[in-house]
């Protein structure tokens, strides 16, 4: 049911950098969630200047599988109201959320590889996607392009690296826009490595979650490439890009 209400009380908090931070939310009225893996929860939070309050939308970063729970991931964003709200709770803490929405999840494309690019935290509803594939055996081939700043935003990188060992049609690559000496990895804006590395597109479908400016110039990238479906999940108009 859309936009169902529900109470939850936060089961566990981990900072997995200086400012990204995962919330585990166990459900508790009703007691379990149904979504499709890439759609999101919204809260209504205090908003400082105003009397009503502000909604945001955070995406469900573990897979439908897991109904009784629910992660979201969430970028610290200094005096926002949201992100105010979210980085306030504790474990124990009771709170609630209206939900799941969006049609950002997979859809039926036949046997089309799967493309998926994300800049910083946009990295969640791709995090519940590959949970779900990895889940339902999926046998197309599936590459994630994630795009971050330096080494101390690096998070889930184990995690990734341990799913393409164990399904060799899952590849990754985190590219890092402004890296610190030593970095061995990929560098560069996540836009250049899909200018690079993606030469067709006849059997790709193509998913994009971040900033505004990653989600225009790719769209233009892979249109130019030829005709594919892209799905988009705008979660901001950018003023500086979290792989800029
Ligand atoms: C469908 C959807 C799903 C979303 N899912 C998530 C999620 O899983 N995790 C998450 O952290 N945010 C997510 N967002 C963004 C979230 O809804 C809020 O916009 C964000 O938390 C900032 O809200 P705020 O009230 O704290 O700050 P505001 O004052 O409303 O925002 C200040 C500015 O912060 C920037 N900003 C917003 N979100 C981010 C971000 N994630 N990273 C870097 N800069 C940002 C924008 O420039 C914005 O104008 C999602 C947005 C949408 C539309």
């Amino acid at each position: 049911m859309p936009h169902q209400l529900h109470h939850a009380q936060v089961d566990q908090v981990r900072n997995l950098t200086h400012d990204v931070r995962e919330i585990g939310l166990r459900l508790t009225d009703p007691a379990e969630i149904h979504f499709k893996a890439g759609q999101f929860v919204s809260f209504d939070v205090p908003h400082p200047k105003f009397p009503r309050p502000a909604t945001r939308a955070y995406s469900i970063a573990s897979p439908p599988s897991q109904k009784g729970r629910i992660t979201l991931l969430l970028n610290l964003i200094p005096d926002g109201p949201g992100s105010t709200y979210l980085f306030g709770l504790k474990e124990g803490d009771e709170t609630q959320f209206k939900g799941p929405a969006g049609s950002f999840y997979l859809k039926e494309d036949g046997q089309r590889d799967l493309l998926f690019v994300a800049t910083g935290t946009g990295i969640a509803p791709f995090r519940s996607m590959l949970d779900h594939l990895l889940e339902s055996g999926f046998a197309r081939s599936v590459t994630l392009y994630w795009g971050l700043r330096s080494q101390k935003d690096l998070y889930y990188q184990k995690e990734f690296e341990a799913l393409a060992k164990q399904r060799p049609n899952f590849r990754f690559i985190t590219t890092l826009s402004r890296p610190e000496p030593g970095w061995t990895g990929t560098t560069g804006r996540v836009t250049t490595l899909v200018a690079d590395r993606v030469s067709s597109v006849t059997n790709l479908s193509v998913y994009l979650c971040g900033n505004s400016g990653m989600i225009g110039e790719i769209y233009g990238l892979i249109s130019q490439k030829g005709l594919c479906p892209i799905r988009k999940e705008k979660w901001y108009d950018d003023v500086g890009e979290a792989d800029d």
